[in-house]
């Protein structure tokens, strides 16, 4: 099974994945837990040039072409060889944050994004994606709290305005295609997130 976790900043995606890899292993089920951009040492190496925080942004397709370039590794390289493993492998962002901050928000036509998607992605889509859903202005909150004052990557310095787009884009992807998304309410702590997490994939399990 491939699982995908989706959302904006501060939605705490990771510590979900991290969770619901435990919670997988007490079930007798083996998970390997991933994230995009990275995933594969190359892809690792591509993600540090995506988030460097320099002054001079790449074209926005030119990011999409180096996302889907680093997702092309990330998948020949993680994700379908432990899929032939028979592990599932949950992935921290995919495809559909490029939809939402490139396509979106970033103005790459939506044919171009869907097309090189197809290219990179081949026919190992997620079986689910979660979409782990809050408020704009409590995930940006979390999101600095989180850094304590740390670097901040060069998304991160978008504006309130940009997260409430990029909320709306990840909810209208899930509307788009509801066999495959299951929108989470990530406003509750992380022990009620994990629950909502485990409901979803439950059908999977049995
Ligand atoms: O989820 P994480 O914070 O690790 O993602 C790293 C950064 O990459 C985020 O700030 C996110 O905004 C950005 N990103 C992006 N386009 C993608 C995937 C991630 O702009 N397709």
């Amino acid at each position: 099974r491939f699982i995908t976790l989706e959302g904006g900043e501060g939605a705490g995606k990771s510590t979900q994945v991290r969770r619901l890899v435990a919670a997988l292993a007490q079930r007798g089920v083996s998970a390997v837990a991933t994230r995009e951009p990275g995933g594969s040492p190359r892809a690792e190496d591509i993600r540090a040039v995506l988030l460097a925080g320099s002054a001079e942004r790449l074209a926005p397709l030119a990011e999409t072409l180096l996302f889907a370039a680093a997702r092309a590794d990330h998948l020949e390289k993680t994700i379908r060889p432990a899929l032939a493993r028979s592990q599932w492998v949950i992935c921290d962002r995919f495809a559909d944050s490029t939809r939402a901050y490139q396509g979106a928000l970033g103005g790459v036509d939506a044919a171009t994004v869907t097309t090189l998607e197809r290219i990179a992605v081949g026919d190992t889509n997620p079986d689910l994606t979660l979409i782990l859903d809050l408020p704009a202005d409590i995930g940006l909150a979390r999101a600095a709290h989180r850094r304590g004052g740390g670097e901040v990557d060069r998304f991160e310095q978008e504006s309130l305005a940009f997260h409430q787009k990029l909320r709306e884009a990840f909810l209208a992807i899930a509307a788009a295609e509801p066999e495959r998304c299951v929108v989470i309410d990530a406003s509750g702590d992380e022990g009620q997130v994990a629950a909502g997490v485990m409901t979803a994939i439950e059908p999977l399990l049995r």
